[in-house]
């Protein structure tokens, strides 16, 4: 028997799960039920400084999940069908919030205010120079100390025509992390019947400052093990060369004759052992970020999986987990191994603010930033 307080409790939480049901709940000629899609909302713990942090947890009709939460705007689970409709989670993570805290290497996070490197953490901009917080070697990886990935987001959940969806919003301070200019950014997840996620990221700035905003989910669409055995293919014909620090030394070279050349549906492990680590490199995609083109294309063999990855920027970043060491425990009691997921983080180029050679990325005064990515998930 629950006691007053137990029974209180239970309305607590089943208030505040905010449930947002689809517009597809209904019974049809033969009294079939069609499958609802739906958002539901729970409390997935607390920060060390005592915020509750939120998930939510989005369903379309044909039973796909993703589960995004607020700490980060971080997606914390997919799941997918196989080649026999098995389901499976296909991005790396954890079951609760403390491991995100302590030692998440940015596992499905929305990366900002500049994702990727710059180089010694410095910058000029308008005559100025600007010095941010080094937390990789000697550069500046992913927004600094305390990036967008760390910090807590503002969640409006919403049924859209194209599916369930969240939008989150962070107004990220003039000087936060030593970036100019209050930056007012939202990223926008929708669950899209077709069992696509689409991530759209908008921005506002009150001073000039540099923006690069992605997504670094850690997929696996075979759900565990090693990555080496799927196959991608990057529509990329050229990269950017690297230092030995991963910072581009400023040229655009082909891809072509180097084990870079994903051209073509290749094997991650056939010539991984050929690079140092494995891969870290940002590639230069055909389309030139003027539209939204076919950045990606993965096919998971044993399962059958596919994901597609479509978007409107001019860069690709894949990374092959070369830093996961076996250290990290995470969901279903799983060790994450080295090349035991693939990142492909669409952005601009790595260190682009300090490369006039390479597309801005520098957001001004009056000018709306947006762009978009498109996970799209298969099985053939
Ligand atoms: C970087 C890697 C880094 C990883 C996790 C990727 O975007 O390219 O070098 O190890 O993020 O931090």
């Amino acid at each position: 028997m629950l006691g007053r307080t137990g029974m209180n409790r239970l309305i607590a939480a089943a208030v505040s799960a905010c449930l947002l049901i689809g517009a597809a709940l209904a019974a049809n000629g033969r009294g079939r039920i069609y499958r609802r899609d739906r958002i539901v909302r729970t409390a997935f713990g607390k920060t060390h400084n005592g915020v509750p942090v939120e998930l939510y947890t989005l369903t379309n009709r044909r039973g796909m999940i993703v589960k995004i939460m607020n700490y980060g705007a971080t997606i914390t689970e997919i799941h997918v069908p196989d080649r026999h409709g098995v389901m499976g989670d296909v991005v790396l993570g954890f079951s609760s919030l403390k491991p995100y805290l302590d030692e998440s290497p940015y596992f499905g996070a929305t990366i900002g205010r500049v994702a990727n490197r710059i180089a010694r953490g410095k910058f000029t901009l308008d005559g100025k120079q600007y010095t941010l917080a080094v937390n990789n070697g000697p550069n500046s990886l992913h927004g600094g100390k305390r990036g967008f990935d760390k910090v807590i987001w503002h969640a409006a959940p919403a049924m859209t025509p194209l599916g369930p969806s969240v939008r989150f919003s962070y107004l990220s301070k003039d000087g936060e992390e030593g970036y100019p200019g209050n930056l007012s950014v939202t990223v926008t997840f929708t669950l899209a019947e077709d069992n696509s996620i689409k991530i759209e990221y908008a921005a506002t700035t009150d001073k000039d400052t540099p923006i690069n905003l992605t997504n670094h989910s850690y997929f696996n669409l075979k759900g565990s093990g090693d990555v080496l055995g799927h196959e991608l293919m990057i529509a990329a014909d050229r990269y950017t060369p690297i230092d030995d620090t991963l910072i581009p030394t400023g040229q655009i070279k082909p891809v072509k004759g180097t084990p870079l050349d994903f051209t073509r549906l290749t094997t991650i492990g056939s010539r991984i052992k050929q690079l140092p680590g494995g891969y870290d490199y940002n590639y230069v995609l055909n389309s030139g970020g003027h539209k939204m083109a076919l950045a990606a294309r993965v096919v998971e063999p044993t399962t059958g999986r596919t994901l597609e990855v479509f978007t409107s920027q001019p860069g690709l970043q894949f990374y092959s987990g070369n830093f996961l060491d076996g250290s990290i425990i995470g969901k279903y009691g799983h060790i994450y191994k080295k090349h035991d997921a693939f990142c492909l983080e669409t952005q601009h180029f790595p260190d682009s603010v300090n490369h006039p050679n390479f597309p801005t990325t520098i957001l001004r005064p009056g000018e709306h930033f947006h762009s978009t990515t498109i996970d799209k998930f298969g099985a053939i």
